[in-house]
């Protein structure tokens, strides 16, 4: 609810600018890019497509992280691909690893046993690690160590829209701390248990809500939807732990494990929604705070990124409920944005009128000095959004 006041969460800027970017309003930021060498395409068009409709004005380096050194091929092909400066690191252990306290043999089975309940990822340890990562180090890697804010980008996204104005700055200027464009629901069986930690971190530290933690609450229609029980369809059936047979030891999804304060947290129960943090633009003091590490750390106690396959979306979630308020939050409307087979699209306002596709392709040239090849604006224009009148309303 708190989402609907546009005087919080309207775009910063409407419509087009001529763009000033002066190297001294620049913001000490950088986008920041998690891959691995055999992501080097997916990276390519990513890049290309966030320099076309932003980056080519204003130049903001690239950090590229790695849990294996990446090969020269992929830094050479990559610096190439964006006039600026690109940098590329390699993760220490001690970021990306479990704590060595983590018994490997409970782990494997605990991998195992997602697995066989098909929680998505559920098998894969690199992508546990690359989501505890993204929750809880990435803001220490020494790459990033005098950066104030991140934009994080993933292989093969796209962008829709110029961004005539910088973010970064915006953001900056507007005491905003975290930015998103997508809201979506979590996967259930991802997080069985991360709303119940969460919670008794809550309680445990006495934490009243800035007003962004409502936004996590299911209704009272949605908890009837589900019979009454919060988190009913989280579980697997008991069906599928007999089939498998292996239900008893460390299961986050069976009944066993079934926690007995669920029917406790009743009143307040998580709506499964996040922010898809593929996407996010953040200040990286927030992360770096005591309050947030501390919450990290508690979750890693609970050992939910391994004997859960708890992700990065729903932890930065989850501490912008705890800890900002609405005003700290911006919702990046204006910038058109696709990932797999989700996307956001702004439409035009009311009564917005488009230019002729001639009279934009000379704007876009006049402002940029770029020479657009036919098959590039052809691309583009794919993305032009058509008169409703035209298109019979
Ligand atoms: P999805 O979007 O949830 O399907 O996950 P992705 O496969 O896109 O992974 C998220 C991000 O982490 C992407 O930027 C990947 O390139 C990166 N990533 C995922 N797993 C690993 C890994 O094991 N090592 C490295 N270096 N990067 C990874
Ligand atoms: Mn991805």
């Amino acid at each position: 609810i708190v989402f609907e006041n546009p005087a919080l969460h309207g775009p910063f800027v409407a419509g087009c600018r001529p763009i000033v970017a002066n190297p001294e309003d620049k913001v000490n930021a950088a986008f920041v890019v998690l891959a691995r060498n055999q992501d080097q395409e997916g990276l390519l068009s990513s890049i290309a497509s966030l320099e076309r409709h932003f980056n080519q004005w204003y130049n903001y380096p690239y950090i590229f992280l790695n849990d294996e050194p990446f090969n020269a091929t992929f830094k050479a092909a990559i610096s190439k691909s964006t006039a600026a400066k690109t940098e590329f690191g390699v993760i220490p252990d001690s970021l990306w690893d479990f704590d060595d306290s983590v018994d490997r043999k409970e782990l494997k089975k605990a991998l195992q046993n997602q697995a066989d309940q098909n929680v998505m990822y559920g098998d894969s340890e690199s992508y546990h690690k690359m989501c505890r990562f993204y929750s809880g180090k990435f803001y220490d890697h020494p790459l990033l160590k005098d950066l104030d804010w991140y934009w994080r980008l993933e292989p093969d996204v796209q962008f829709f829209c110029d961004l005539t104005y910088d973010p970064f700055r915006y953001m900056q200027d507007n005491n905003k701390v975290y930015g998103y464009n997508i809201a979506i629901k979590e996967l259930k069986e991802t997080v069985p248990n991360l709303w119940r930690y969460t919670k008794s971190f809550k309680q445990k530290n006495k934490m009243q809500s800035k007003g962004m933690w409502e936004m996590f609450l299911q209704t009272a229609e949605e908890r009837e939807q589900r019979g009454g029980h919060p988190l009913k369809d989280a579980r697997m059936s008991d069906k599928n732990d007999k089939v498998k047979g292996k239900a008893e030891t460390n299961n986050p999804t069976s009944k066993r494990f079934a926690d007995p304060d669920y029917e406790d947290m009743g009143e307040e129960a998580y709506n499964m929604c996040h922010f898809w943090s593929n996407f996010e633009i953040g200040k990286l003091s927030f992360f770096r705070s005591k309050e947030y590490r501390d919450y990290f750390d508690y979750l890693e106690e609970k050992k939910g990124f391994w004997s859960e396959r708890w992700g990065d979306a729903p932890v930065h979630s989850l501490a912008v409920g705890l800890f900002l308020a609405p005003s700290e939050v911006h919702y990046f409307r204006d910038i058109g944005y696709q990932h797999s087979d989700i996307f956001h699209c702004p439409y035009n306002a009311k009564g917005a009128q488009l230019p002729p596709p001639e009279r934009y392709w000379e704007g876009v040239s006049k402002r940029t000095g770029l020479k657009l090849t036919d098959e590039q604006i052809k691309e583009d224009e794919k993305w032009l959004v058509p008169d409703p009148a035209e298109e019979g309303g």
